[in-house]
């Protein structure tokens, strides 16, 4: 079934946004190539006399087009299209609600003309959904409101203040307009349309598995002297006392065996991915300017033939994990990205900054001209669960250029040392959030996207890491979503 879409603005910066946050929301029931949008207004018309062509009207005008019953008509907010020419945030008070799908669902514009047509929805939901699809507040974030790393502050945003970390609330928008659509193509006789959001591969959901690569050999006197004298000695993590002798001796009985406990843990994981099923997205560095906070360069290291070669093994897929820098100059990032693609002898398309450190108004445009086709950035540091609150992959938005880019975001839900060390949960409880979050991507669609250390495996940064890994792609597993690749996920999408 295909879609199409006329959208009428008055300022006409505000077209590319409305478009964008309209169509992020629609393909969490249609393919990007279903949705099309025409540009002008009668060639709307023509479709809409025809009778054969569903149509979404959402925009200033909808009285013109009333007579017409193959039409859904998307209310539309006129304070938005000011309010996103402005680099102001939307403060707790300027939340309002609507009663649909038997829930009060918080908006960010409520439209206050809508009774002029009986199915209104009361508010804008494409715009406020584009101020989490565009990360609004991480854009315009002011000094005081990033963290020592720079990044914006889990605190300070709206999804902490309101308490919408953990709604999905772009999964319940995406919901509303689909059930007005749905409402219409049933009374004008379309057949064909989806009762649920689109599945992959005939799964009801996807898994994306990635590992941040920091560093691969623990036997190396940067990590030996930081387990060794900057925590037990200098408190450099600022641990109790007991916490730091417990590392202390774990580290102590780890150096004396032999092996290399990091490259034992990589060969351990992806052992265990390999007999689940799991396609792993697995993000090298590639130093070319380390900063004290990127481990040394390894990418000569030999082990690192065995690693891309275990990974072609499994199927999965080498990206870029850029370091704590590149984000902030697009140099360097494209450096790394020619030393990994040399390496790899083929084209890096998947990525994630080091630290999750980036410039989010650049992001976009830097990531488009490097020819990266997929990213995993977008996430809290220290919190778990989808910082959009959406279940669905969607194109990143230039807010620079006021245009959407072909980056397609796979945001990222969960790192372990979030739960483990950052939210300091004890392990069993963090499986069951876990689970959770499997229930809830496999109940609403949408790519389920997990980041695990293998650094932390071995239990001594982050106690429970290994049962927590093996025991929450157990669950996950079970559940039968469609493993992929960041990569794949994009070719799919
Ligand atoms: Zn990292």
């Amino acid at each position: 079934m295909k879609i199409h879409c006329f959208i009428e603005a008055h300022i006409s910066e505000a077209l590319p946004r409305a478009r964008y946050a309209l169509k992020a929301l629609l393909m969490a029931y249609l393919p990007p190539k279903h949705i099309i949008f025409v540009s002008d207004r009668s060639r709307f018309r023509q479709l809409l006399v025809s009778g054969d062509y569903l149509c979404v009207y959402y925009g200033v005008n909808p009285e013109l087009y009333y007579e017409e019953n193959n039409c859904v008509f998307l209310d539309y907010s006129n304070e938005a299209e000011y309010f996103y020419q402005q680099s102001r945030k939307r403060g707790k008070e300027e939340i309002s609600y609507i009663n649909r799908l038997g829930k009060q669902v918080p908006v960010l514009f409520k439209e206050k003309n809508s009774a002029t047509h009986k199915e209104a929805i009361g508010a804008d939901l494409p715009a406020s959904a584009f101020y989490f699809l565009s990360d609004w507040e991480s854009c315009i974030a002011t000094h005081n409101e990033l963290d020592i790393h720079k990044r914006f502050d889990f605190r300070n945003s709206m999804q902490f203040t309101c308490g919408l970390h953990d709604s999905y609330l772009l999964n319940t928008y995406a919901a509303i307009i689909w059930e007005d659509i749905t409402l219409v193509a049933k009374k004008a006789g379309f057949r064909h349309v989806p009762a649920q959001s689109r599945s992959f591969m005939g799964n009801s959901f996807a898994a994306c598995i990635t590992h941040d690569i920091d560093r691969v050999r623990k036997r190396y006197r940067g990590t030996i002297k930081r387990e060794l004298f900057d925590i037990p000695v200098k408190n450099a993590l600022n641990l109790t006392f007991s916490q730091r002798i417990n590392r202390l001796s774990n580290s102590a009985t780890d150096f004396a065996i032999p092996r290399d406990t990091y490259e034992y843990s990589i060969r351990k994981m992806l052992a265990f991915e390999r007999d689940a099923g799991v396609k792993p997205t697995v993000l090298l560095k590639s130093i070319v300017e380390k900063h004290p906070n990127d481990a040394a360069d390894y990418l000569s290291y030999p082990f690192v033939t065995e690693l891309l070669a275990k990974v072609r093994q499994s199927e999965g897929e080498v990206g870029l994990h850029s370091s704590y820098n590149a984000g902030f100059d697009e140099t360097l990032f494209m450096l790394e990205l020619q030393k990994l693609n040399r390496l790899q002898r083929s084209k890096i398309t998947a990525h994630r900054h080091h630290y999750l450190r980036e410039n989010a108004i650049r992001l976009p445009s830097m990531l488009e001209k490097n020819e990266i086709k997929t990213d995993s950035t977008k996430a809290w540091a220290n919190q778990a669960g989808s910082k959009t609150l959406f279940s669905f992959p969607y194109y990143l938005y230039d807010l620079h250029r006021n245009r959407e880019t072909q980056v397609l975001e796979i945001p990222m839900f969960m790192m372990e040392v979030q739960l483990l060390v950052s939210m300091k949960m004890k392990p069993v409880a963090a499986l069951e959030l876990l689970k959770k979050q499997v229930d809830d991507v496999r109940d609403r669609g949408g790519v389920l996207c997990w980041n695990f250390h293998h650094h932390v495996y071995d239990n001594t940064e982050a106690e429970g890491a290994d049962f927590l890994f093996e025991a929450s792609l157990g669950y996950l597993q079970e559940q039968s979503p469609f493993f992929a690749t960041m990569t794949q996920i994009y070719e799919y999408f």
